[in-house]
């Protein structure tokens, strides 16, 4: 600890003589640093409160972060690695400080910093599993002033690694890491199959224990130990995987022995609302799934008889000391079931004038789909002629094919209906297509009545009658 307190001391003096070459001597006052010793004396200071997210849209811990510049230092942060750990920014947005030779400048600027960097690191390590190595976050800031102005700030953060890992390892680590990712294949479809799927092997492959790499995804996924951070975290690297919405939730738990630190994961499923998985509490002697998808007030068959909400209190204070709480989706209040939620459907079979089509439906949340038939369409007559088939026009009337229009066409259309068998549609005689005689692609009695007000309203001296067929 104090070795590593002094090469980053070391850094930071480096630093300043840097920026200090880089500034013209005129122009410039001070150049100052922060130690992270002052800045932890700091923290009783202030607290952040996450900003308001809409958790429909959000499963990200960045998104409650305030400030562009918090963004940006978690943006550094998820890239970060042992060898590469230091983040150096420029600050966007200038904090509001009261004048450099106020005494409360210093501890001012202190909280500031604490305010932008704490906040940032702990979004970027609850949402990025890979960020495995890293447990603690060491910051400070060289700043400029001209006059009694402060000009610019720079803040250095070093996310430090965790006792255990060491740079040289870490390319190693990761491919291992990649290796397990690799083996295992999990069936893709069904949301709630999937992530059965993920939990069932975490229990299978990891023993619990509080070893060395316990609470990271390369103590669970590798050396197959781990406590309920690893198997939180590497339950959320699945669902990261395979793009769905998880979130890594910390606080503590009840059980029958007392009260302690614990942490779970709340997935949103297709439904729209989040449930609980705790996947840690599942690996027993054989695989429980009392806390698989539940709700807030589902009560688990083999534990305690008190609801989730009541043995699982999530609390979102990433440092344990209230300086940091971030915000966490509220939970369904009962276990999820799956009821089927349909797309909009797509055609997988085109209708046209000779043949029906097919539209399937999909679930979103499982691989059970349907599909409907589509109904054959009309023709489309351009002319005399169907703009698909091809098919000639027919006489609207004509029943009988022999495109004149008489008695024998009310015959046969009278006696095709009454012998018509309503089950099958299937008459003992047929038809031709004119027998739509209005043309609204049915043939029904609507057609008799329309082709007797025809013959009935025939001009015997121009042969034309008044009523119009085929409308
Ligand atoms: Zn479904
Ligand atoms: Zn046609």
């Amino acid at each position: 600890m104090k070795k590593r307190f002094f090469r980053y001391l070391t850094l930071i003096v480096l630093l300043c003589l840097l920026t200090a070459q880089a500034i013209p001597a005129s122009a410039l006052d001070t150049v100052r640093f922060y130690t992270t010793e002052m800045q932890y004396a700091a923290l009783s200071d202030f607290a952040f409160q996450a900003g308001a997210v809409d958790f429909s849209a959000s499963h990200k811990y960045r998104d409650q972060l305030l400030t562009d510049d918090q963004k940006a230092l978690y943006d550094l942060f998820v890239c970060s690695t042992p060898s590469d750990n230091v983040c150096m920014m420029d600050l966007e947005t200038l904090p509001p400080l009261p004048a450099v030779s106020d005494p409360r400048f210093q501890t001012e600027l202190a909280a500031y910093l604490s305010e932008l960097v704490l906040p940032a690191y702990a979004a970027a390590v609850q949402d990025t599993p890979m960020l495995f190595w890293t447990g603690r976050i060491g910051y400070s800031c060289s700043y400029s002033i001209r006059g009694t102005e402060l000009e610019s700030v720079t803040v250095i953060c070093s996310a430090v690694p965790s006792d255990g890992f060491s740079g040289a390892d870490y390319d190693s680590m990761c491919r291992e890491i990649q290796d397990v990712l690799q083996s295992v294949s999990f069936e893709t479809g069904n949301r709630r199959e999937l992530l059965r799927q993920f939990h069932d092997y975490l229990c299978e492959t990891i023993v619990y224990i509080d070893s060395s790499y316990a609470h990271n995804i390369y103590g669970a996924l590798v050396k197959g130990e781990a406590v309920c951070e690893g198997y939180a975290k590497s339950f959320k690297l699945f669902c990261d995987l395979y793009e769905i919405p998880c979130m890594l939730i910390t606080g503590n738990a009840v059980t029958s022995t007392g009260f302690g630190p614990h942490a779970w994961n709340a997935v949103r499923m297709e439904d729209g609302n989040w449930y609980a998985v705790d996947v840690t509490w599942d690996d027993q002697d054989e695989i429980y799934y009392d806390f698989f998808l539940i709700g807030s007030q589902t009560v688990p068959a083999s534990f305690l008889k008190i609801t989730f909400e009541e043995s699982h209190l999530a609390d979102g204070d990433f440092y344990g000391n209230g300086v940091v709480k971030m915000d966490f989706p509220a939970l369904s209040a009962q276990t999820y079931t799956h009821t089927h939620v349909y797309d909009e459907g797509t055609v997988t079979v085109t209708p046209t004038c000779q043949n029906e089509g097919t539209v399937y439906y999909a679930c979103l949340g499982c691989e059970i789909g349907y599909s409907e038939t589509l109904s054959k369409l009309a023709h489309d007559y351009v002319g005399s002629r169907c703009s698909m088939c091809g098919a000639q026009a027919p006489v609207f009337g004509d029943c009988t094919g022999d495109s004149v229009l008489n008695c024998k066409d009310v015959t046969r259309l009278a006696r095709y209906l009454a012998t018509r068998n309503p089950l099958t549609g299937v008459s003992e005689l047929a038809v031709s297509e004119g027998a739509d005689c209005n043309g609204d692609g049915k043939i029904n009695s609507a057609d008799l009545t329309c082709l007797l007000r025809y013959l009935a309203n025939i001009d015997p001296a121009t042969g034309k009658s008044s009523v119009e067929l085929g409308k």
